[in-house]
């Protein structure tokens, strides 16, 4: 899982913050010379890390952090403030023309994603506005290119223009590009040629390809999996092409978070997407501040709300959302939640986009198979309505009830129903936008 390491250390470094009541100048600095150590171990780039470490530090000491009765929590919320901003604060949607089509030039190294991303590309398109985009395979020097754009051009439903391998790719941009204005495209994504490295060749294929498309994103595909040298080459990338945005893909990786951070801090460009997998619906709109909370632990409910969103109708998303500010989600809306968790796959991860539940302990070593959910569910079902509903009815003699009705042991049902209400009272702080129930994510 990314991030993981880094998560680990920012939150060691402040939990040892929380069991000071007040601090002082020197814990501060302690404080700062661990959270620098965690981003340079994460592979940030040395200079964004001394930036950043240096405006948390001045932050703090400005904001009468020192001399607040929580510290701690000041000071999670300035690097929360502070991780957004580097990130690039707010999520930077693609650049449209003002008329049809809008023409997407994907660039990238051999092997970071290129072709993967174009297809997922056009799903999301077609997903978010029934785009009709055309595909344009202009990398002619790896003959199996053209084939794997066919293939997964054909999962997602859209055509390839082609001229084969013994063309010019200028030539064929330029023939597709008057395809499209035929058949009324709104959508171009060129697959451009990927090298192993950066040449100038190729530099000056794709200027000349940028001089006749004339993009209006060209989007760069770096593997976060390669940290720093993913960070060197939308550097080198942007100086020769200006280009327009970032997709960072295997962000499903164990990578340690480098390139995350440091991209928009060293080229000034944003990144657009993530790829969270092979498959071709793994591609992620990158919104800064949920990846600071997913950084710092706390959770990015609202991509998870939005991953429930893709099955469920928008009503009872939207339903689900109030409930969790309200703190209304009772035990009906857990079991729908475990019904679709079951739905989604990937328990841990799904478990990780909650806040809280990051620093749990163990959490890798929970099996939630279907069998763990069949007995949460029995537990749920053994509630009366009333009791379903309001869990605040649940007194004792009513849990020995239900232990008895589900068949399983009294501590499981009270501990179930314990995590249930704790997850529920930090649902609604955090999607309220309150942090002040954020310390008690940082040690226990
Ligand atoms: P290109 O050479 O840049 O066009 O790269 P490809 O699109 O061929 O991708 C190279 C490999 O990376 C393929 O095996 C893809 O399935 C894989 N890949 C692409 N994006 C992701 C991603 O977000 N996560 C993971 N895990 N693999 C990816």
């Amino acid at each position: 899982m990314a991030f993981e390491g880094l998560t680990e250390r920012l939150q060691n470094a402040m939990s040892k913050l929380r069991r000071k009541g007040k601090i002082s100048e020197s814990d501060l600095k302690d404080v700062m010379r661990e959270i620098r150590l965690a981003l340079l171990e994460a592979d940030v780039n040395f200079k964004v890390v001394k930036d950043f470490v240096k405006t948390v530090r001045e932050r703090a000491l400005g904001s009468d952090v020192l001399e607040s009765l929580t510290p701690a929590q000041q000071i999670v919320k300035i690097v929360n403030e502070e991780l957004t901003k580097l990130m690039g604060e707010e999520a930077t949607p693609l650049n449209k023309a003002p008329k049809i089509p809008t023409i997407i030039m994907m660039v990238g190294l051999q092997g970071a994603g290129k072709t993967t991303t174009a297809a997922k590309l056009a799903k999301y398109l077609k997903a978010q506005e029934k785009a009709r985009p055309l595909f344009i395979a202009a990398d002619v020097y790896r003959p199996a290119a053209i084939q794997q754009l066919q293939t997964v051009a054909q999962q997602v439903d859209t055509p390839v223009f082609e001229l084969g391998t013994n063309v010019d790719p200028r030539e064929i941009v330029k023939q597709g590009l008057a395809e499209a204005a035929e058949k009324k495209n709104d959508y171009v994504i060129i697959d451009t040629a990927g090298r192993l490295q950066i040449d100038e060749k190729l530099m000056q294929e794709l200027k000349d390809i940028q001089a006749i498309a004339q993009p209006n994103e060209i989007l760069l595909t770096v593997d976060a999996m390669t940290g720093q040298n993913a960070v060197n080459v939308a550097e080198s990338f942007n100086e020769q092409l200006a280009i327009t945005g970032v997709v960072l893909t295997k962000l499903d990786g164990d990578t340690r978070g480098g390139a995350a951070l440091s991209i928009r801090a060293v080229t000034g460009k944003p990144i657009k997407f993530t790829g969270q997998g092979e498959k071709l619906d793994a591609l992620d709109v990158f919104h800064p501040d949920r990846m600071a909370n997913r950084i710092l632990g706390m959770g990015d409910m609202l991509t998870l709300i939005e991953k429930a969103q893709e099955d469920y109708d928008e009503k009872k998303a939207a339903e689900l959302a109030e409930k969790m500010q309200e703190n209304t989600f009772d035990f009906n809306d857990f079991i729908d939640q475990l019904d679709q968790v079951q739905k989604m796959g990937g328990i841990q991860d799904i478990l990780k986009m909650m806040p809280g539940m990051n620093n749990v302990p163990g959490l890798d070593q929970i099996q939630m198979g279907p069998e763990e959910m069949g007995h949460m569910k029995a537990v749920v079902y053994s509630m009366t309505p009333a009791e379903r509903q309001d869990p605040d009815l649940l007194n004792p003699s009513r849990k020995r009830r239900i232990a008895a009705g589900s068949g399983r042991p009294i501590h499981e049902v009270n501990r179930m129903i314990k995590q249930f209400m704790e997850s529920r009272k930090m649902m609604s702080k955090m999607s309220n936008g309150n942090f002040s129930g954020m310390d008690q994510m940082f040690g226990k």
